[in-house]
């Protein structure tokens, strides 16, 4: 049988975009591939140009270099409306005087298709979006919530190859993020669609990503899995980004490190980090208390955090942050044991800061 190699769906290479060669922002070469049905996320700071990344996708910007390849094609000097794509932002951007169907399917009737399919398509996908029965309403009758879901019904009844989404449930209440968060989950397992997706929310785009990329001042500074990000931080600012408590010093030799908790095993993946001085990267909920180590902890403080207790402690001069599952009342002074629960750690080049 014939393997038929096949390419990504959608692939970003060396993409760069200045606004004004008199200002000082600037979006260094962006290189990535995204194949059908996974959601990148991309995160960072604000006005690390997260939306000047997507509206360069989109077509509202056209890049300085680079290309961007989509479904085998080169789009990067197409108009937008000719690559085949939904953009949706943080406010939904409808027409108030419209109703409800009227809005979803303004990108049909630009299409030229009829009126009666037109109807059918929209209610079924305001089904599809759980707003059933709203094709008549008028806008002015929606909330928060329902306006951005009439505002991705709009954007899939045209059955985009790309969905582009910017901070598109950041007005939204915590909870109503939450549902809605889910639901474009299903939504991008159900029909397979490639997403982009810019956040603020760490916990949102944890949840949904299937791959990140973060940006800080125009630059890249880590993309991958979920898992690279999150336990394999590739410098010192992507560790504070992804709220890793732990960040201290080591000396590596070879394939161990000399650190407050003894002699470890570097990870198999830093063992080409320069030997000497190291930064050491430990999640707060890679030690834990234990009273039967040898490693000698003096608790500082803590704090009851909802659904966990985090503890600082004192460990061979370092002052660390370790979070127990669960409430634990620990006095200050009192001395316990503490237990590094990985069997090797992450190190970084030590920078200057
Ligand atoms: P983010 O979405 O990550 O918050 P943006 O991509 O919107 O960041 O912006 C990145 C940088 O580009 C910011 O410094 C912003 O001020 C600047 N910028 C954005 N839009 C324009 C524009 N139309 N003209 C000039 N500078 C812009
Ligand atoms: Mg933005």
């Amino acid at each position: 049988m014939l393997t038929r190699w096949s390419e990504p769906f959608l692939q970003v290479t060396d993409v760069t975009y200045q606004y004004d060669h008199m200002k000082s922002f600037s979006l260094a070469k962006q290189s990535f591939t995204l194949e059908k049905g996974k959601l990148l996320v991309i995160l960072g700071p604000s006005g690390s140009g997260k939306s000047t990344l997507l509206q360069l996708i989109a077509g509202l910007l056209r890049p300085n270099q680079g290309t961007i390849i989509m479904g085998g094609k080169p789009i990067h000097q197409l108009p937008p409306e000719k690559r085949n794509l939904s953009m949706i932002f943080q406010k939904p951007y409808l027409l108030p005087f419209l109703t409800v169907g009227a809005n979803v399917e303004i990108g049909l009737k630009l299409k030229g298709v009829p009126s009666s399919e037109r109807r059918v398509k929209s209610e079924e996908i305001l089904h599809q979006v759980g707003l059933t029965g709203f094709y008549q309403r008028p806008l002015s009758s929606l909330s928060g919530g329902q306006e951005q879901r009439v505002a991705l019904a709009r954007s899939l009844v045209i059955e985009p190859q790309l969905m582009l989404l910017d901070e598109p449930f950041s007005q939204l209440d915590p909870l109503l993020r939450r549902q809605m968060g889910h639901w474009l989950g299903d939504m991008k397992r159900k029909w397979e669609i490639p997403m982009i997706m810019v956040t603020h929310d760490r916990e949102e785009a944890l949840t949904l990503g299937d791959q990140f990329l973060i940006l800080r001042d125009g630059v890249a500074q880590q993309s991958g899995t979920l898992e690279n990000i999150y336990y394999e931080p590739a410098n010192r600012w992507m560790a504070d980004f992804m709220g890793i408590d732990n960040v201290v010093d080591g000396i590596k030799r070879g394939t161990r490190v000399t650190t407050f908790l003894g002699d470890l095993e570097v990870h198999p993946h830093c063992v080409n980090v320069p030997d000497g001085p190291v930064h050491i990267v430990l999640r707060s909920e890679w030690l834990q208390m234990d009273s039967a180590s040898s490693i000698e902890a003096t608790i500082e403080s803590s704090a009851f955090r909802g659904e966990y207790t985090e503890v600082r402690a004192h460990v061979n001069g370092e002052s660390v942050v370790i979070k127990q599952l669960g409430f634990s009342n620990y006095e200050r002074g009192t001395k316990t044991g503490v237990r590094l629960t990985t069997s090797n750690v992450w190190c970084l080049p030590k920078e200057v800061m």
